[in-house]
């Protein structure tokens, strides 16, 4: 009896956590592809998102988002076969993350040349996941694909949420796709794990030095819109707030326990995940001011 009470609290905060989480409430489709020019169009499946453009010589796609569900992959390619005959000629991965860049086999099947920065091939290969295509060509501070008439510049603009992400920018279209190191009205996630402090800030202000307009994240955010450059502000003034109030806190040898409970920002408790994740947010911050890592 009483384990089945104590699954029962736990179902129903499972539950709790799940619809505070999604940005897209209950009633969104399991997945879904929206077109964003003539040629991009992002492509959701639950709550991870992906890039693909499409043009006369071929189709370039980005993240698989398949990691143990299969069905995203084969998803993802039906809904790329509704839009265009082309060959998918590249994956290009946004960073080395699982939930992301596993599953893309059947892109490769297909023939498709994966590209990710140097060091996601190099974590990957150590990291041997039986699900992961390793990379065939790698990228250091940049790198350009054309095709069929559209460009896709790739950039490193630094160590942020992990140390090899890449930002992919379509120069014509304006357009720039990022993951997970610029979330929307939203906090980061957890403790910002595998994430790189002081270096995440200077590469936001390398993505506010490029020329776009719109930005689609790897998450559905804030209703699932694109962002702009006033969002990356925001995300840059809410981790300088964090980044203060942990460093007073730490310097008053608040740091771990009681910065997590005592630290509040009010001013970002309507942002996504902020009751979730803030304590996570405060532990990374408590770790690079209070102990310099
Ligand atoms: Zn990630």
């Amino acid at each position: 009896m009483r384990s089945r009470a104590v699954h029962g609290v736990l179902a129903a905060v499972a539950l709790a956590v799940v619809a505070s989480a999604s940005p897209l409430g209950a009633q969104a489709p399991p997945f879904e592809t929206r077109k964003v020019t003539d040629n991009v169009y992002i492509f959701r499946f639950g709550g991870h998102q992906s890039m693909f453009v499409v043009t006369p010589d071929g189709v370039i796609a980005t993240d698989p988002i398949g990691y143990l569900r299969p069905h995203a992959v084969t998803t993802y390619i039906d809904e790329i076969r509704k839009v265009s005959p082309a060959p998918i000629r590249y994956v290009v991965y946004s960073h080395h993350h699982y939930d992301h860049i596993a599953g893309g086999k059947p892109f490769k099947d297909l023939g498709a040349t994966f590209v990710a920065h140097r060091m996601a091939k190099m974590r990957l290969e150590a990291l041997k996941h039986p699900d992961v295509v390793i990379p065939d060509v790698v990228v250091d501070a940049q790198h350009v694909i054309e095709l069929g008439g559209t460009r896709l510049e790739l950039h490193h603009v630094g160590r942020n949420h992990s140390d090899n992400s890449l930002v992919m920018l379509l120069p014509k279209e304006k357009l720039l796709f990022t993951v997970d190191f610029i979330p929307i009205q939203t906090v980061q996630f957890r403790d910002m794990p595998d994430g790189y402090l002081p270096d995440w800030f200077d590469s936001l202000d390398r993505v506010l030095a490029m020329d776009w307009d719109r930005m689609i994240p790897g998450h559905p955010y804030a209703g699932g819109r694109l962002g702009t450059k006033d969002d990356v502000r925001a995300l840059k003034q809410y981790m300088t707030d964090l980044s203060d109030a942990v460093r007073q806190a730490a310097n008053q040898g608040k740091c771990f326990d009681a910065a997590m409970k005592e630290i509040t920002l009010p001013q970002y408790a309507t942002w996504g995940n902020y009751g979730l994740f803030l304590p996570g947010n405060i532990q990374r911050f408590c770790e690079y001011w209070g102990r310099g890592y």
